[in-house]
């Protein structure tokens, strides 16, 4: 069942133009980045209290007259079942009026995509951590075991690289190809990855931007 943190922060930056609430699911994630700043709390340990899909569509409807965004993140907010999230989403549509967006790390390319069919979501933001098409799992298995805490199988890997060009192929002004400035990554890394979003933007003739976001240590 789909759960969600207490807390929800209102944000200003993360949809410029826009105020955003960003609500967290509280379902795990499938990844252990480095430097994760849910880790601990969202992540770790089990959920205390969470609120569920009913409480988070109530506390929306009051909400819809002072946002208009909310940002739907996690750990990892698509690790849910399907169907579970096409009904709370399909939910939040009825009170909410303003922009749905989803936070992703690009996992789940196929319920990502049924998402933007069925219109359930305005705009993605998704994280391309390295430079995946240019890694291969086995032989690089060093590096994303640094970044992303695990080794993807190729299937893994492809089906990140299939999200992110899902999501440039969707072409929303509400999207967003990011990374973080992992201190443990060579400049190189990041102008792969910059160099991939531009082609893939060619390709599509979209014009989805791609943010390196400076990295914060997480406080201890
Ligand atoms: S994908 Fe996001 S939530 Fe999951 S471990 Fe990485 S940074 Fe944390």
């Amino acid at each position: 069942m789909l759960l969600f943190y207490p807390q929800f922060t209102r944000t200003f930056h993360d949809l410029p133009g826009h105020t955003s609430l960003l609500i967290h699911a509280w379902n795990g994630c499938n990844m252990r980045c480095f430097g994760c700043h849910n880790y601990d709390e969202l992540i770790a340990g089990k959920p205390v209290n969470p609120l569920t899909p009913h409480n988070v569509a109530e506390r929306l409807k009051s909400a819809d007259q002072l946002m208009d965004a909310v940002l739907f993140s996690g750990g990892e907010f698509l690790i849910n079942p399907l169907e579970d999230i096409e009904q709370f989403l399909r939910a939040v549509r009825d009170v909410f009026r303003g922009v749905i967006v989803l936070l992703t790390n690009g996992s789940y390319p196929r319920k990502l995509e049924r998402l933007l069919a069925d219109g359930l979501a305005d705009g993605v933001h998704i994280d391309m951590k390295l430079p995946y098409h240019c890694l291969d799992p086995a032989e690089d298995s060093a590096i994303y075991q640094a970044v992303i805490g695990t080794v993807p199988s190729v299937r893994f890997r492809d089906d990140m690289l299939q999200s992110i060009e899902l999501v440039i192929r969707h072409n929303s002004p509400y999207s967003r190809i990011r990374t973080v400035q992992y201190p443990i990554l060579s400049p190189e890394f990041f102008e792969h990855i910059r160099e991939y979003v531009v082609s893939l933007n060619a390709r599509h003739h979209s014009s989805v931007p791609y943010d390196l976001n400076p990295y914060h240590q997480p406080l201890p």
